[in-house]
């Protein structure tokens, strides 16, 4: 296990309660083990793969596997897992729901309101008129979806493939990415950090989102250009931004995004997966391997998620 912050540590004393057998190394520079098969980590440095001739399987701890595809040494013939399990899509959902719920209610003005001991009414807006685009329909985008869907707006979608069934209407591709990114006056980013995917959010992108529309990235930083949305919220193309994930984390406290007044930065807490599946998953995947079996949650190497 590469325990490369306290997030990791705490899977770490999980697996060792939960598999005290199982011989666990996690001296990240000293990792030449020839024994090691598997490592469970959410960031894998570049030449500790090298180091493991028999390493066979890459385990992410989280939901997104970009942190261990991003290694330049990892042989290809190592599988890649991801943590995949229901309470993720539920606390996504929450969060993206209070994100949303918190600029279409006006809660910042109500708080002000309430600092300032004034009593204001101000409107009760219909959520049907407005519609919320999700980028990225996997196992967390669609519970998000079902959510604000519950929550009475009007819900869309953008993906890659065509291939999923979905209660929601669904662009597929860079062909349909310009007329979703123009009826989406809410923008839930949720893909996953690829090749593909990354920097897809730039000024020309935003620039196609209704103007007032409001940003909520929850998926990584690397996804959208950060100059570029800060320019248009300051220009006042867009009302403002939730921002869960950055290019740079911790944000450093030089970024223009602390303090601006609409701009909502947050440290990567959207949602985190539970650790007793995600250990139960990786001991599964362990036999599996052994096995030979197909192993849960493997992700394509050749798309990046
Ligand atoms: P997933 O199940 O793999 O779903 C990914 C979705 O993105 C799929 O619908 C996929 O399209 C779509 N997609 C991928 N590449 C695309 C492209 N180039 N163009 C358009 N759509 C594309 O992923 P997930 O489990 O829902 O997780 C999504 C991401 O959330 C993770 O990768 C992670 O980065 C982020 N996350 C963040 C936090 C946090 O705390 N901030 C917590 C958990 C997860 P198809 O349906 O066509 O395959």
């Amino acid at each position: 296990m590469l325990l490369t912050s306290d997030f990791v540590k705490s899977r770490y004393e999980a697996l060792r309660s939960r598999a005290p057998g199982l011989h666990v190394i996690t001296d990240i520079e000293g990792a030449s083990d020839p024994d090691v098969t598997a490592l469970f980590a959410f960031k894998l440095p570049a030449g500790i793969a090298p180091r493991l001739p028999n390493l066979r399987l890459a385990a992410s701890v989280g939901a997104g596997a970009d942190g261990i595809l991003s290694a330049p040494d990892l042989p290809p013939h190592v599988k890649v897992t991801r943590a995949v399990e229901p309470g993720l899509g539920f606390s996504m959902a929450q969060f993206v729901s209070l994100q949303i719920l918190r600029h279409f209610r006006s809660l910042p003005a109500m708080e002000r309101q309430h600092a300032a001991g004034e009593w204001k009414r101000m409107a009760v807006l219909d959520a049907s008129q407005l519609t919320v685009g999700i980028m990225g329909l996997g196992s967390i985008g669609s519970v998000v979806a079902d959510a604000l869907l519950a929550l009475g707006f009007r819900v869309i979608a953008w993906t890659r493939t065509s291939a999923r069934k979905a209660r929601v209407p669904v662009f597929v591709g860079e062909s349909q990415k310009d007329d979703f990114l123009a009826q989406s006056n809410y923008l839930v980013c949720l893909l996953p950090f690829t090749a593909e995917t990354k920097g897809t959010l730039d000024h020309a992108s935003l620039r196609k989102l209704p103007k007032d529309s409001f940003v909520v990235n929850v998926a990584r930083g690397g996804i959208v250009v950060e100059d570029d949305l800060l320019a248009l919220v300051d220009e006042g193309h867009l009302a403002g931004a939730a921002l869960d994930v950055f290019a740079s984390e911790p944000l450093p406290a030089s970024s223009p995004f602390w303090h601006h007044e609409r701009i909502l930065v947050t440290p990567h807490v959207a949602a985190q997966p539970t650790v007793g599946p995600v250990v139960e998953q990786f001991l599964e995947n362990l036999q599996r391997l052994a096995q030979g079996q197909p192993l849960l949650n493997q992700v394509d190497r050749s798309v990046g998620y």
